[in-house]
Parts: structure tokens; C-alpha cells; sequence
């Protein structure tokens, strides 16, 4: 089975817009092979956030390959795989986002995130994003470059192994709490230009979810706060467009809280309800809403406090 540790980069708000792939493989205890290569996304729309995160502008992907010709390489390696990411849904959204924006099947694969081996494994109270557990066990990486936050993510979970005497990187799911995943094909994403509910995939989303009616149906997805307090966020879907309910304080006042953008985000760090498919599923539902509907990742307008 083929074990490599996967991250993307993303020109703008949407998971299809890939603009940058890094992998690194691992055989036993150590990286044999890391590969890092530019995608030319489905529009060269750059948000200036994505930019001050990874600093790959459009002249750099102009004359790129494209999403399909990149992972053409790749695929068959993913294939029967066990794929290693940090925060693992964004980068599997990601994946899943840009194959169906293309109309490509998702490969049968399994994950781990390293964000939740890293909580295990090497908790700490300043975090375990990539960076900051990076620093922690003095791997020396460019944070945000594609190919080197695989690299990282790989060096993180031999890190574990080492730390918890697993036999191998799959052995950690037998010496952690571990929830692998098995990314299966899911309905396709709205293709590029039928966006929203024009597509078949929107709409049915969207009658799927306000069809689910009763309270009880809801999205919901337990945060842990900064002072430990456990916190519920839960979507609410109106005409008006998507709201995430926040039970903190800021929420009960109608602001936005760092519990809503967190979910939003895809960023699982303090999701002690661990449904991390729901996650996924609020995510599409956010790709899915009406063009005026659109929610942007970090400033969101639509999905607002309620
Ligand atoms: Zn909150």
C-alpha cells in the first residue's frame, strides 16, 4: 500500500481552484520520494488572501497543466492508498472538488489526518497547526509551499510512529483513536459556469438538506473554546441564505464568532464532535448555495450569526 502525505494549495474561495499540489512519499520509517508541481486552476481568479498565504500569483500558473494533466501522475498512487494530510478535510475537499469540477471519478483511497495524530501525540496549548508542531519537533520546513507542507506533514506523522512505537505509519491507527477515512465518490460538485442551484447536484443538495426538516436533522458541530468551554454551532437554512447558530456569547449577541468561522473554514482543530464528514457536507452545501448565496471562506457575509 502506498502511504504519502498530500496538500494543496488554493487560488481563491473555491476547493476546485487547486493552484498547487506537494507530495511526499513514505516507505518504513522515512521520505523516499517528494514532488511538488503548479496547477493552472479552472479560472485565474486569485483572492488576495490565498496569495498572502501561498504567494503563487496567476502569471505563475498561466502556462501550467491543469487540475486532470497534473494528478494524472499521482493518481494511481492515491489509489488503494492510505493518504496523509494536516487539517486532511480541506485537502481531500480539495481533491474531491477539483476531480468533479472536471467530471473525473474520486479514487478509492483512505486518510489520516496529521492535525488530529499531532492533538494525540503532541498536544499543546499554543496548537497543532502545521507550523507550530513543525517548530516544536524541529522540522525545518517553508511553510505554505505545497511541496514542503507535505514534506512537513510527513515528517510529522514518523514523528508519532517514533513517539508511540507504531509499526509503521498505518500502525498508528492501532496505538490511536484514529477515525480513518474511506474517501468515497460523493454526488459531484456544481461544474464550473452552473454554479449553484442550476445544477442537478445543487438542487438535490439543497432539497436533501430542507427536506431533512426537523431540528434534530440539523448540521450541528461541537467547538471546544479558548478557555475550554464546549460550544454548539448548528446551520440554519433560510431563503435568505445559510446561518450558522453559535451558543457562545458573541453568537447568543448575533456576531460572528471564531467557533462559525472555524467551521466555515474547515479549519478541525477544536471539533470535539469529530464529525469531520459534516464538515465536508457544510462545506458543499456552501459551494452549492446560489451565486448570490456565496460564502466566502474567512469574511463571510451569507453565513452570518443568527
Ligand atoms: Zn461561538
Amino acid at each position: 500500500m502506498t502511504i504519502l502525505a498530500i496538500d494543496f494549495e488554493t487560488a481563491n474561495e473555491r476547493r476546485d481552484s487547486a493552484c498547487a499540489v506537494g507530495l511526499a512519499w513514505i516507505e518504513g520509517d522515512r521520505i523516499v520520494r517528494r514532488a511538488s508541481r503548479l496547477i493552472r486552476p479552472p479560472e485565474l481568479r486569485f483572492a488576495p488572501g490565498n496569495i498572502r498565504v501561498h504567494g503563487i500569483v496567476p502569471a505563475d500558473v498561466r502556462s501550467e497543466p491543469d487540475f486532470p494533466s497534473v494528478m494524472a501522475e499521482f493518481l494511481p498512487d492515491l489509489t488503494g492508498g492510505l493518504i496523509l494530510a494536516h487539517n486532511a478535510p480541506f485537502d481531500m475537499g480539495v481533491l474531491r472538488a477539483s476531480l468533479s469540477a472536471y467530471g473525473l471519478p474520486v479514487p478509492a483511497f483512505s486518510y489520516l489526518c496529521t492535525l488530529q495524530i499531532a492533538r494525540q501525540v503532541f498536544p499543546d496549548p499554543a496548537g497543532c497547526g502545521l507550523g507550530k508542531v513543525a517548530a516544536r519537533l524541529g522540522i525545518r520546513f517553508e511553510h505554505h509551499d505545497a511541496g514542503e507542507d507535505a514534506f512537513a506533514c510527513a515528517e510529522i506523522a514518523l514523528a508519532a510512529m517514533r513517539q508511540t512505537g507504531a509499526e509503521g505509519v498505518a500502525g498508528l491507527t492501532r496505538v490511536l483513536p484514529l477515525q480513518v477515512t474511506t474517501l468515497a465518490p460523493g454526488p459531484d460538485l456544481p461544474r464550473y459556469r452552473q454554479p449553484g442551484r442550476d445544477s442537478v447536484a445543487g438542487r438535490a443538495l439543497f432539497s436533501a438538506r430542507r427536506a431533512s426538516g426537523p431540528e434534530d436533522d440539523r448540521l450541528r458541530f461541537a467547538i471546544r473554546g479558548s478557555t475550554g468551554n464546549r460550544y454548539e454551532v448548528s446551520l440554519e437554512e433560510r431563503p435568505s441564505g445559510l446561518y450558522l447558530r453559535c451558543s457562545c456569547q458573541a453568537g447568543r449577541n448575533r456576531r460572528r464568532c471564531r467557533h462559525v468561522d472555524a467551521v466555515v473554514d474547515g479549519d478541525v482543530t477544536d471539533l470535539i464532535s469529530r464529525n469531520f464528514a459534516d464538515v465536508e457536507c457544510l462545506r458543499r452545501l456552501i459551494e452549492a448555495a446560489p451565486a448570490g448565496h456565496r460564502v466566502e471562506p474567512v469574511r463571510v457575509r451569507r453565513v452570518q450569526a443568527a
